[in-house]
């Protein structure tokens, strides 16, 4: 490793370490600067006490609202990122979410590029992270050029009796396509994976998967404790030329040649914003004035079917789900979003939210309940934004399209209690739970409309690129990981061949 590495990843995310697995054989020296530490090998991984009653992996952030009242959001600063505790659905966009798509409350937009421009990105993408998943189950599935590696993970007796109760009553419930190895999962304990942290138990994360693929070439090194504080360009504002951030409470520069952000859609964001300089004075990248803007991150509630008569001794459960309001609501009226299996609640996860009720009753009403997600687009707006003011991040959400999510949810409710559960209760996630954070520097075809390029190049900074969920134009209603991780590919085989080629 040469003094100054060719290339510098600020995070070790889903975009970050997937970029370093793709750029890793070009042999460039790469240098992934990382905030946070390891996610050691413990007991409190698998504890649901610990994880959700006492919040023991919740980083004390706050973040602020424009009143000025603060919270704290569910954002982890980790090697591998947020993908150490997700449900490790990786599934692609639908084609339909590539086009101009109207909605209930309002339009979202056209990406820069059609499905398959990304197609053969998403194919390698699932092939990385060794994806568990079966064609042909689902109405709403875009080509795939190449089929699943393995076979989807077993279904739970439980929850196959619930699928074929709903493909009884008209719906069609597919497979959901997983990185987990299941049977790794399990040897560690009998959990789900959701929301629970992985060492190296199985879960195919950005650590566990693209930062180990990536760390196998010699010239790429992982640097933990190293936040990123300050971008600053060069005198004429055009290229990045230094890269300030304190490790261990010591102020460190680095000067690479190429900077690849990477930081998660809200720090992205606020890191460009709080590096504004004479030459940029509203923030790096932002001639456009969208970096911050059209922050998204899906409407979306937790499902809960009771019924006495039916018991759910299943210990993952998140195995199907099913996207027949997902094109349309069904009569021909706008898209409503898609539904998915949770992670399997338990006593001791709803006690986080009722503590008022003995954990043995909330025990008792989980096993005779299975409980879904429901997940509806969230809009892009310019008003929905992510602002740096001094030390502090204010988050204005501004959501959209909520009235076809209470759609999606009431139709949810139907079609459960048409499935036998008399009791359907639903509850909605909030800004505290930022998981599918995305949009805040978004890519476009005018640079007067986008910060970045269609290879995620910031049009005003030629060797500064963004790639984590920050470059999606738009949310759609699906996990946003995959497209994540596609991107990363596309972007990285770009920078091999125009900038590392020479
Ligand atoms: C509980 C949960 C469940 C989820 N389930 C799913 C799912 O099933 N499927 C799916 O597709 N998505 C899921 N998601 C969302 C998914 O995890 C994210 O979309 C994805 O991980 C985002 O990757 P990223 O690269 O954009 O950013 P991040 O994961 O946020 O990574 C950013 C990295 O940058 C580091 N960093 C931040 N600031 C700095 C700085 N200043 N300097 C240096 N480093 C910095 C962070 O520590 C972090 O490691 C889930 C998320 C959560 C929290």
């Amino acid at each position: 490793m040469t003094e100054q590495p060719d290339i510098v990843i600020i995070g070790s995310g889903i975009g970050g370490s997937t970029i370093a697995a793709g750029l890793a054989a070009s042999g460039a020296s790469i240098l992934i600067l990382e905030a946070g530490g390891h996610i050691e090998d413990r007991p409190e991984n698998r504890d649901q006490r610990a994880i959700f009653q006492r919040g023991h992996f919740r980083p004390k952030e706050l973040w602020y609202e424009t009143d000025g009242s603060g919270f704290n959001p569910g954002n982890y600063y980790n090697v591998g990122g947020n993908s150490k505790f997700f449900g490790a659905v990786l599934v692609r966009y639908r084609s339909e979410d590539f086009a101009e798509m109207q909605h209930k409350e309002g339009v979202s937009p056209a990406w820069p590029f059609a499905y398959e421009e990304l197609e053969p990105w998403y194919s390698q993408a699932e092939q990385m992270y060794q994806v568990r998943g079966a064609l042909g189950e689902d109405p709403t599935e875009p080509h795939h050029s190449l089929p699943y590696a393995f076979p989807p993970i077993p279904e739970e007796p439980a929850i196959a009796k619930v699928r074929t109760r709903l493909k009884q009553n008209g719906m069609h419930p597919y497979s959901l396509p997983l990185g987990v190895d299941i049977d790794r999962w399990l040897a560690k304990a009998k959990t789900p994976w959701d929301a629970h942290p992985n060492s190296f138990d199985g879960k195919m994360d950005a650590e566990t998967v693209a930062l180990a693929l990536a760390l196998q070439h010699n010239n790429v090194r992982l640097q933990i404790g190293s936040k990123v504080t300050r971008l600053e360009t060069a005198a004429d504002g055009g290229r990045i030329e230094t890269i300030h951030y304190q490790q261990d409470g010591i102020a460190r520069t680095l000067s690479p040649k190429l900077v690849i952000l990477a930081a998660g859609a809200v720090q992205s964001a606020v890191l460009l914003l709080r590096s504004a300089n004479d030459k940029h004075p509203t923030g790096l990248a932002n001639a456009s004035d969208q970096v911050g803007r059209n922050f998204m991150n899906h409407n979306s509630s937790a499902v809960l079917a009771i019924s006495p008569f039916y018991r759910n001794d299943s210990v993952y459960q998140k195995t199907f789900g099913f996207n027949d309001f997902y094109l349309s609501d069904g009569e021909g009226g706008p898209p409503l979003g898609n539904v998915q299996l949770l992670g399997r609640v338990s006593g001791k996860i709803l006690k986080a939210n009722m503590p008022k009720i003995p954990e043995w009753l909330l025990d008792r009403v989980s096993s005779h309940a299975i409980d879904f997600y429901a997940m509806s687009e969230d809009i892009p707006h310019p008003d929905s934004r992510i602002m740096a003011d001094g030390d502090r991040i204010v988050l204005q959400w501004h959501r959209t399209n909520w009235d076809a999510h209470l759609d999606l949810v009431a139709r949810l409710k139907g079609v459960l209690k048409a499935a036998g559960f008399p009791i359907v209760l639903s509850r909605a996630f909030d800004k505290k739970t930022p998981s599918h954070q995305c949009g805040t520097v978004k890519m476009g075809t005018d640079a007067a409309t986008s910060p970045l390029d269609l290879y995620c190049r910031a049009y005003q900074h030629q060797n500064l690129f963004v790639v984590d969920a920050s470059f999606l134009p738009t949310s759609a209603a699906v996990n946003p990981a995959l497209t994540v991780a596609a991107q990363a590919l596309r972007v990285a085989e770009h920078i091999k061949t125009r900038d590392l080629a020479a």
